[in-house]
């Protein structure tokens, strides 16, 4: 009895209403994709999958259904993205948790997965080894070294944060015997005979970040966004290094801001980079710097 009341007193109490109720709340406040979020947190709290909203959508819920739906609609209004709520994240053919502190992967960075594959499959037959600078969650080496079963590879990170996380994500996929996380400073970290070194680097311009969407602004690290104030900082160390840790003939491959090629490509090439190649993004944005050191 004392269960039917309390689910009366909220203004959802089955799974079909709460899918209206959370969208009605997120249309409201200005989010976007209102319905496909409330659907997604509603199946997220309750644990079932997005079949059973549409073929049980009178289905009723428990209390603590009820109440776990109340705080991911919370979270969502004080605009904490949703794959944060959920703690999870599809990246290519992978998924990965996601925990606060640790950047949240984008889907443009697969792009940077798809030009570092265009290169590493080419020599699949060949041990290949891999250095992931700034690996945050561990996303882009998750992705490479699932699709390249013969490669091992290192991620290095400042956030000891993001060490733990990337070294989570790799161990559930199994790929914890062909990588090593280890908390480095990229510009100090000195290991040499890389195939091919991915980057996300931190490339937003410091003072435009408060400006961000509350989803990011609040909710990533400042460490993982912060270029310093041309947002080049990052890349100026990279171009140094690049030379170090690659082997001859070895393959870069670096996400950048929409705006940053020129610099980008000048600093790479004053470095002595080269084959220095610009690709753009699925919004049609530049996106992905890649290119080579001298061969021997
Ligand atoms: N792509 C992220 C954003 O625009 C930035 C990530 C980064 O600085 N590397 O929010």
């Amino acid at each position: 009895m004392d269960e039917i009341k309390d689910a009366g007193a909220a203004p959802f109490g089955a799974l079909g209403a709460a899918v209206d109720h959370l969208t009605a709340a997120f249309e409201d406040a200005g989010l976007e994709d209102a319905r496909e979020s409330a659907r997604i947190l509603v199946c997220r709290a309750v644990g079932v999958g997005k079949l059973e909203l549409l073929t049980s959508p009178s289905r009723r819920l428990s209390d603590s259904d009820i109440h776990q739906i109340t705080e991911f609609m919370k979270r969502r209004l004080a605009r904490e993205p949703v794959t944060r709520i959920e703690g999870r994240r599809d990246f290519w053919t992978v998924t990965l948790e996601i925990r606060p502190g640790v950047l949240d992967p984008r889907a443009d960075t697969e792009r940077l997965v798809e030009v570092s594959l265009s290169h590493i499959r080419l020599k699949q037959d060949q041990h290949q080894k891999i250095l992931d600078v700034g690996i945050g969650s561990g996303a882009i080496l998750c992705a490479l070294l699932t699709d390249v079963p013969n490669a091992t590879g290192i991620g290095i990170d400042i956030s000891t944060t993001a060490c733990e996380a990337a070294g989570k994500n790799l161990s559930a996929l199994k790929l914890a015997d062909r990588s090593r996380v280890l908390h480095a400073d990229f510009s100090t970290f000195g290991e040499t005979d890389f195939d091919l070194v991915v980057a996300n680097p931190p490339y937003i311009r410091s003072e435009e970040i408060a400006a961000l969407d509350p989803e990011v602004a609040d909710y990533d690290p400042a460490i993982a966004l912060d270029g310093g104030g041309d947002g080049l900082d990052a890349y100026r160390v990279i171009a140094g290094r690049l030379p170090i840790w690659l082997k001859p003939g070895g393959v870069f491959v670096l996400e950048i801001g929409y705006d940053q090629a020129v610099p980008v490509i000048a600093l790479l090439q004053e470095a002595g980079l080269q084959g220095v190649t610009l690709t753009r993004d699925y919004n049609n944005l530049d996106r992905v710097v890649s290119g080579t050191t001298a061969p021997i």
